[in-house]
């Protein structure tokens, strides 16, 4: 595949240029977040952005509405709380990791404490820095929940022992102890197989045999196909909230840093608060989303007018006024400004799209 586009992927220091200002996208390993990092962030979206806080669909933070001078102050900010331990790699520290993982009952393997173990890997290889801005590591606890996420390079826990590392299809059973290094040696197989114009794994052709076969590994196991989603609600130690349209406000971001001890962000745009229960009435509040039939679950929007040029539409205002009464037949649903459909969820989901004039549900006028 030959691109013609550059790899503008935003990040602290390359911040993209919105129709509403600096756009910075926060990479955070993991989706973790200490309540400390919370309130840095929160502060900073009011000082120096619009003031709320968008979580994007690989467990990042994007701070909108920055003024020219935004993200030199975002950036100290981030740095001193350790947001951002690498100039370098800042934009590459894409990994995902089960959001509840060590938290319930459901993981095979706690896969938590491996996601510092794969950043320092990642952020220690010089070349790795080159890594598009969209390539993606994940680490399913074996639940399945990471399945559905389209990551370059996934480890998903068999047992206390194995895992299987899988590009595409393809498994492979490597040990533990093994796991941050081959991670990190695939991608820069992917690097050194790649000619400078492919984003993805998936882009390069039979790029999953290439690489493994690049790094002297067979197949050893087929992925296996058991999923699973994470609802809203009290889950063993940890409280599951949506964040509607995945939009954090300030007042709710504070609520948030006060009843959690540690927050992990979903590629779901929900939040993970570790030791937040007994906390519903607080978060319902705020407007947070604690029960898993909630007409807000499963619903995302693209920015839409006024952050976004190429938008027909103010699509989150309006998701605001109808969501409640669409129907969903059990689908996720997704609300876009324009055909690119940026942010929509892998797989099958209720297509809400701004036409100039109207909207349409599934190809069909509203
Ligand atoms: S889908 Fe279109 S309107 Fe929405 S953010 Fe992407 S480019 Fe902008």
């Amino acid at each position: 595949m030959r691109r013609t586009e550059a790899d503008r992927c935003p990040g602290v220091l390359a911040v993209h240029e919105a129709a509403d200002g600096g756009l910075a996208r926060v990479r955070i390993p993991g989706g973790v977040l200490t309540v400390e990092q919370l309130d840095v962030l929160r502060l900073a979206a009011s000082d120096l952005g619009d003031g709320r806080l968008e979580l994007t669909s690989r467990g990042n933070v994007q701070v909108r509405g920055l003024t020219a001078d935004g993200p030199r102050e975002l950036s100290q900010r981030l740095y001193e709380t350790g947001l951002l331990p690498s100039i370098t790699h800042e934009r590459v520290r894409n990994i995902l990791a089960s959001p509840l993982s060590g938290l319930d009952n459901q993981s095979a393997y706690d896969v938590m404490p491996l996601v510092s173990a794969v950043d320092r890997a990642l952020c220690s290889r010089p070349g790795l820095a080159e890594l598009p801005g969209r390539f993606l590591f994940a680490l399913d606890d074996g639940r399945g929940d990471l399945s559905g996420v389209q990551a370059d390079v996934l480890v998903r826990a068999v047992d206390e022992r194995e895992a299987l590392l899988s590009l595409g299809a393809l498994g492979v059973r490597v040990s533990w102890a093994e796991v941050p290094e081959v991670m990190v040696a695939a991608a820069e197989a992917f690097l050194a197989e790649r000619d400078g114009q492919e984003w993805r794994i998936a882009e390069l052709d039979d790029g999953e045999h290439r690489i493994l076969h690049r790094l002297g590994l067979r197949t050893t196991d087929e992925l296996p196909t058991a999923t699973s989603t994470i609802t809203a609600g009290q889950h063993g130690a940890a409280m599951v909230v949506t964040v509607p349209l995945g939009s954090l406000g300030p007042e709710q971001a504070a609520v948030v840093a006060d009843v959690a001890e540690e927050i992990r962000i979903t590629p779901w745009r929900s939040l993970v608060l570790v030791n937040g229960a007994d906390q519903r009435a607080r978060l319902d509040e705020v407007g947070l989303v604690t029960k898993p039939d909630s007409p807000w679950n499963g619903v995302t929007a693209c920015a839409g007018q006024p952050g976004c040029a190429k938008a027909l539409a103010d699509v989150r205002a309006e998701a605001w006024r109808v969501t409640p009464r669409l129907p969903r037949h059990g689908r996720p649903m997704h609300w876009s400004g324009c055909e690119r459909r940026c942010g929509k969820p892998a797989g099958e989901f209720v297509d809400v799209l701004a036409l100039g004039n109207g909207y349409s549900i599934d190809g069909e006028r509203m």
